[in-house]
């Protein structure tokens, strides 16, 4: 933090490179005093909650903010509680200097009169703070206090991640009543999230408006993700395999088909297929993966549906786990942690009257 805050006192020593004045606050009470001061200014607070290592997918979220709100509060915290004991918490990428530098640049774009607002606060906690009590845990059965939003919570990636949704939930309930935002935003990449998060708003009566933004992908079409920079080149070419296959289901559709089984076959033999070509070559150039799920769900509530109907239209969507890489040359780019841990990619996209009208795949 110290070696962030240096960089940013850094830019200001240089003509014409002022940063815009976003305050970092790390304490509670500090943030709620910002807030009641905005409030008493009659100004409204736009809210998007991060884990770092921020991204366009990050940036697109901010702006929206930006855009609808006449301050933008930016959290950067990596959440313990919504990692599984065995999941990537310790080496999950903090850079903390490089997202503040990011987000100064993004407030020299919020000085364009086509913005509202401008970022003005970054709440970046400690784990002391966010967890007062008991120390946060992993464990299925854990102590602590906890909000958990059932059913949706045990489905899709809450089958395969068991604790992911509650700590979501949990740090998500935190943050909205120490920020009391006017509106939140988050990414439609993690759709059953958006989900969870609109689902407790209602149910414990938050007066703050959920916002769901559009899904950034790189120039192939994978969606962004904090996690992309440990695929490295070789399973990088092949994680496009699940939006392939997400795009093979949405053609179907667009086709006429509408029953569930043979829409989730289009999708499987795109990945069969692919994984079968990766299996022929030798562990040296190969990318193994495995499919989690694929899933077809009613768009209002991501139950999983049997038939789609046109006027209803569906969400599609998939997780799939990049194997560690196989028997890499010392040369080869790897990713970050030398291509030793599996990495799960999630993507979705939405099935809808325009889709199946115009019969054109995105
Ligand atoms: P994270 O830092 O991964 O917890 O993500 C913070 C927010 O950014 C969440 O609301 C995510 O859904 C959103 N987000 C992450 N990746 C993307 C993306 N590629 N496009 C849009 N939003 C995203």
């Amino acid at each position: 933090m110290s070696e962030a805050l240096s960089k940013v006192k850094e830019l200001s020593q240089i003509p014409g490179q002022k940063p815009q004045g976003f305050q970092v606050i790390t304490k509670i009470d500090g943030l709620r005093k910002k807030r009641r001061n905005d409030l008493l200014e009659h100004k409204t607070v736009g809210f998007v909650p991060t884990m770092g290592a921020l991204h366009q997918g990050h940036v697109a979220l901010i702006r929206q903010a930006a855009k609808e709100n006449h301050r933008v509060y930016v959290s950067i915290y990596v959440n313990p509680t919504q990692f599984g004991v065995n999941e990537d918490f310790n080496s999950y990428p903090r850079q903390f200097a490089a997202d503040t530098l990011k987000l100064d640049k993004l407030a020299r774009e919020f000085c364009d009169d086509s913005y509202l607002g401008q970022i003005t606060t970054v709440f970046s906690p400690t784990t002391e703070a966010m967890y007062p009590n008991l120390p946060p845990t992993s464990e299925i059965d854990g102590h602590g206090s906890f909000v958990t939003i059932t059913p949706l919570s045990t489905t899709l990636e809450g089958a395969s991640r068991p604790v992911f949704f509650r700590g979501v939930a949990t740090v998500c309930m935190k943050l909205l009543n120490i920020v009391q935002p006017e509106n939140v935003y988050f990414g439609q990449k993690d759709i059953q999230q958006s989900f969870v998060i609109k689902r407790m708003v209602e149910d414990f009566h938050l007066n703050t408006k959920v916002c769901v933004c559009p899904t950034v992908r790189e120039p192939d079409g994978l969606a962004m993700s904090s996690r992309n920079v440990y695929l490295g080149r070789r399973r990088r070419s092949v994680a496009i395999v699940l939006l392939d296959a997400l795009k093979a289901i949405q053609k179907s559709f667009a086709n006429g088909e509408r029953e569930r089984s043979n829409l989730l076959a289009a999708g499987l033999e795109v990945t069969s297929t692919v994984l079968e070509q990766q299996r022929k070559l030798p562990p040296t150039y190969r990318a193994l993966f495995e499919v989690d799920y694929f899933s077809i769900a009613d768009p209002k509530n991501m139950t999983e549906i049997d038939k789609v109907f046109v006027k209803n239209g569906a969400i599609v969507s998939g997780a799939i786990k990049m194997l560690p890489v196989e028997d890499p040359d010392k040369w080869e780019d790897v990713g970050l942690g030398d291509g030793k841990s599996a990495v799960r990619l999630i993507d979705n996209m939405h099935l809808s009257i325009l889709t199946a009208k115009l019969g054109t795949p995105g």
